[in-house]
């Protein structure tokens, strides 16, 4: 196990943190912005949630560097900024957890379909690269590939994040299928956790796309189809909109709730992804303790 990732579990199950985009919007991100570039546009605003998720009690926090990479930064007209954007999103955080938690930094999709051909894994792979080292070099612990959907694009994100060193946290959406226990791909949690773990993954998880009742059964898959530990990150329930606005209705405690179950089944960290916020990560906190 990677001493990171052995540091920090010795003591039991680890709180992660919640949603940045939800909270970002809240402090005045418009619909069609590019969050990453807050990071230089807004860091006040970055350090404001960071912060808050040390002070709600996380152990780990991410970045605000989710979509900092250069095909997605393209549609911003920003893709020469890859480096600058992820050095100041590892900063903004390393600063707000000073020695009260550790930085892992958030790697999203690349935003393009390797299935589709217009561009090459070659490429994807140098994207992720180009993303992971300016990370790794702005002095992250960690690094947590999130929200993927295909398994290929996947482990071309974690074998240029295993590159830098660093300990990698490899995460899929499970989302779809009868069960909603398959990704948009049809990759199951065995799957994921077999490929995942055989390409250099440190813990092996699942995040977003559902509320956190559908991610016991998946945990516990997951847990049983790998010796990695597990990290877990589920949206705030499902999304309804009203008056045209995402609303996550699920409260805090009923989220919390949850937490016993999935520590029983294998969690290793438990945090929140879209529609939670520092008043979940509080309440889950106090169920770990
Ligand atoms: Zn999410």
């Amino acid at each position: 196990m990677h001493p990171t990732i052995a540091e920090l579990t010795a003591a039991g199950a680890v709180v992660t943190d919640g949603a940045w985009g939800t909270q970002l919007q809240q402090l005045g991100l418009q619909p069609g912005d590019c969050p990453d570039a807050w990071n230089l546009t807004h860091p006040d605003h970055v350090a404001q949630v960071a912060r808050s998720y040390v002070e709600a009690g996380s152990q780990v926090i991410l970045t605000n560097t989710f979509g900092a990479n250069r095909f997605v930064l393209a549609r911003h007209a920003l893709a020469g900024q890859v480096a600058e954007m992820n050095r100041s999103g590892v900063a903004i955080s390393r600063q707000a957890a000073g020695d009260r938690a550790k930085v892992f930094a958030s790697v999203g999709p690349s935003g393009v379909m390797l299935m589709l051909g217009k561009v090459t894994a070659a490429e994807v792979a140098a994207a992720f690269a180009e993303q992971a080292q300016a990370m790794a070099d702005a002095g992250a612990d960690g690094i947590v590939v999130e929200t993927m959907s295909d398994p290929a694009e996947a482990k071309l994100a974690v074998a240029a994040a295993c590159r830098t060193g660093l300990p990698v946290v490899a995460c899929m959406v499970f989302d779809s299928g009868a069960q909603r226990d398959r990704t948009m791909m049809g990759t199951t949690p065995e799957q994921a956790a077999g490929q995942l773990t055989a390409a250099g993954a440190d813990c092996i998880g699942a995040n977003c796309g559902q509320g956190i009742a559908g991610f016991v059964a998946i945990c516990r898959r997951l847990h049983a189809a790998t010796d990695r530990p597990i990290w877990i990150k589920p949206n705030a329930g499902l999304p309804t909109v009203v008056d045209g606005q995402t609303v996550y209705t699920q409260t805090p405690e009923q989220f919390a709730a949850y937490v016993p179950e999935l520590v029983a089944v294998g969690a290793a960290f438990v945090g929140g992804c879209c529609g939670t916020s520092p008043e979940f990560i509080r309440a889950v906190a106090a169920r770990m303790r």
